[in-house]
């Protein structure tokens, strides 16, 4: 008997919201990883888990009895072309649980088989992408940032054709749900009225009870675009690249997920992508904030007929809470930058130091997360910028914004000490860069060696820390060692 306590709220909406599908058995179940923290917090059992039944549900060979096993049905725009039927193609809801924290959150395997979603996929996943998702969701969570969180990683024993045959392997990943801004258009696409008030009432009750009440439509779609901003703004705060900002991979909730070709930056530039699927960069770096809103505007589209009777009015309404999205945005971003700064107080000029920044950084072909590291260090010190202008081609540039910032902080209230201490935990000094994920992978793929994966996660796990030792998890990639182009799997 499982001892998960499951509770399927989504598995209890119409069956026009999803397919009931079992995952397909894998020849030879091998588990990598357990996240033991976050199943403990899920008020799971590790041991089990770590078992053979628990590694059985895992890979999908074993579903336990109380889960609902559905593949979740959803719409979605991809770089900007509309898909009337996506859904969940490799990844199956098992269901949800409430965790210690009483949230309800979801279970769910990613390359678990074919699902009537599937069209001409195998419903499988690589041990790259896995892996890729693996570590980057959870030193997402590490930086504090809203994310789908990665519960266990399985090898499956059997191989995966890409184009070339490869290893292949079952995520387990949890989320407050896996509920898109595709799945409201999927409704919205066939004019399924009914369905969406339902999905809406579901997504309010189960994310945004605040919302409850008369106008709770609206409500939900404002709550939805202050997520959203938030998430987005740290996004630009930490240097994260989605890579496939597509209305299927938006979470209604507001957190990070689908991980496919995301990267961090290591030189800053606001045109940086690693996707190679987008070609014409419309999901770059500096892109992202228009195209949440973007995305936010086609959630605006699908909401219309809840937000009022008459259609222009709809519109107008929804226009208008769309419209905060850029004011959100921004304060959410200055706030990020702010601190990342270490400026506790407010001056209305903060903003064209930041932007002075980033302009040098650009300029000067500065590594993003190393200089917002070493201004943390040099905050406890009047002379301590020697470390961060190494970092700029043109040192003598950020010399003169050294100085810029130097007079604004003398102005701040806080001990050098006091800035020092919340900006080293602000900005991180480990990101899981390109070229160690890229490491990471290879030698589990290549050689069977998942040392580099676990150091990895280990070193992640604790982003703000200085770990001795590890100083080679900090550094940039040498020339040699550049990831140009990420792929999904
Ligand atoms: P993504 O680009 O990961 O957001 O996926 C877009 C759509 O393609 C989703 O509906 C996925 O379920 C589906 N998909 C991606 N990879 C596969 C696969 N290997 N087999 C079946 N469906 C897939
Ligand atoms: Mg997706
Ligand atoms: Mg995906």
């Amino acid at each position: 008997m499982s001892p998960i306590a499951f509770d399927n709220s989504y598995a209890r909406l119409p069956e026009r919201f999803y397919a009931t599908v079992a995952p397909t058995p894998v020849a030879a179940p091998r588990l990598i990883r357990l996240n033991t923290p976050l199943a403990l917090d899920l008020g799971l059992d590790p041991d089990w888990l770590e078992g053979p039944e628990g590694v059985a549900m895992l890979a999908g060979n074993d579903v336990p009895v109380g889960a609902a096993s559905i593949a979740t049905a959803y719409a979605g725009h991809q770089f900007g072309g509309f898909s009337p039927q996506l859904g969940d193609g490799r990844a199956i809801l098992l269901g949800e649980l409430v965790d210690r924290r009483g949230r309800r959150r979801d279970l769910q395997l990613k390359g678990s088989g074919p699902t009537p979603f599937s069209r001409r996929g195998d419903g499988r996943a690589a041990l790259g992408p896995v892996l890729r998702e693996y570590i980057v969701s959870e030193a997402m969570a590490a930086l504090g940032i809203p994310t789908t969180r990665a519960l266990a990683a399985v090898l499956t024993g059997e191989a995966v054709r890409r184009e070339t045959a490869l290893p292949g392997a079952v995520l387990t990943r949890i989320a407050s749900s896996h509920i898109r801004i595709g799945t409201f258009q999927f409704f919205a696409a066939r004019g399924d009225v009914e369905a969406l008030r339902l999905l809406a009432d579901h997504v309010i009750e189960r994310h945004y009870p605040d919302c409850a009440g008369d106008g709770r439509y609206l409500a939900l779609f404002e709550a939805v675009v202050a997520a959203q901003a938030a998430l987005v703004a740290q996004w630009m705060t930490i240097g994260f690249i989605h890579g496939v900002m597509n209305t299927d991979n938006m979470s209604i909730a507001g957190e990070t997920i689908d991980y496919g070709p995301c990267a961090f930056m290591d030189i800053y530039h606001p045109t940086t992508v690693f996707s190679s699927i987008d070609e014409h960069g419309r999901y770059a770096f500096g892109n992202q904030p228009p195209i949440a809103r973007w995305n936010l505007a086609r959630l605006a589209e699908a909401l219309l007929p809840l937000l009022a009777d008459d259609p222009d009015r709809a519109v107008a309404i929804a226009q208008e809470a769309l419209g905060r999205f850029d004011p959100q945005f921004q304060q959410n971003l200055i706030a990020g930058f702010r601190r990342k700064l270490g400026l506790a107080t407010e001056e209305a000029d903060d903003v064209e130091l930041i932007k002075a920044l980033l302009e040098t950084m650009q300029r000067g072909e500065a590594d993003f997360t190393l200089v917002f590291r070493r201004l943390s260090e040099a905050a406890g010190r009047a002379d301590g910028a020697q470390a961060c202008r190494g970092l700029f081609a043109d040192p003598a540039a950020f010399d003169a914004w050294d100085e810029r910032w130097r007079r604004r902080l003398s102005r701040e209230p806080a001990s050098a000490n006091e800035r020092q201490g919340a900006m080293l935990g602000t900005n991180p000094l480990f990101i899981p860069r390109n070229h160690l994920v890229e490491a990471a992978i290879q030698a589990a793929v290549e050689r069977d060696d998942f040392a580099p994966f676990e150091t990895l996660i280990d070193v992640l796990s604790r982003p703000f820390d200085a770990q001795p030792g590890r100083e080679d998890h900090a550094r940039p990639p040498a020339a040699h060692e550049r990831v140009i182009a990420t792929f999904c799997g």
